[in-house]
Parts: C-alpha cells; sequence; structure tokens
C-alpha cells in the first residue's frame, strides 16, 4: 500500500513557492535583423554580440 498522508489532518494545503521577476530585453541585429532576448541584461552595457551572426554593434 502507498504511503499516504495521515487522513486526519487537515486538507492537504498545496505547496508553498515564491514567485521572481525578470526583465526581458529584446534585441534586434542591425546586420542580419534576427532578434534575441536577454534576461535582466545591464541597461549600462552598450555593446552587445549578435548571437546570430556575431556581428558587434552599440546598444542605444
Ligand atoms: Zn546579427
Amino acid at each position: 500500500m502507498p504511503e499516504r498522508q495521515n487522513p486526519k489532518s487537515q486538507p492537504k494545503k498545496p505547496p508553498r513557492n515564491k514567485r521572481s521577476a525578470e526583465t526581458i530585453a529584446h534585441f534586434a541585429c542591425a546586420k542580419c535583423r534576427k532578434w534575441w532576448t536577454i534576461g535582466d541584461a545591464p541597461t549600462q552595457k552598450k555593446i552587445w554580440h549578435c548571437p546570430w551572426c556575431g556581428t558587434e554593434q552599440e546598444i542605444i
């Protein structure tokens, strides 16, 4: 018989968890026009490389 919670206990509550928030930045390559996203991208970082074509570009 599989182990179960004590049937006399309170109605089973769902497990508790926390939410987290993330800011997603979308970039579109100036050369190949493909786009990519970075979670919590630092805003002070201005030079990025396109992951598709490798072009370095300044993000304003
Ligand atoms: Zn590109």
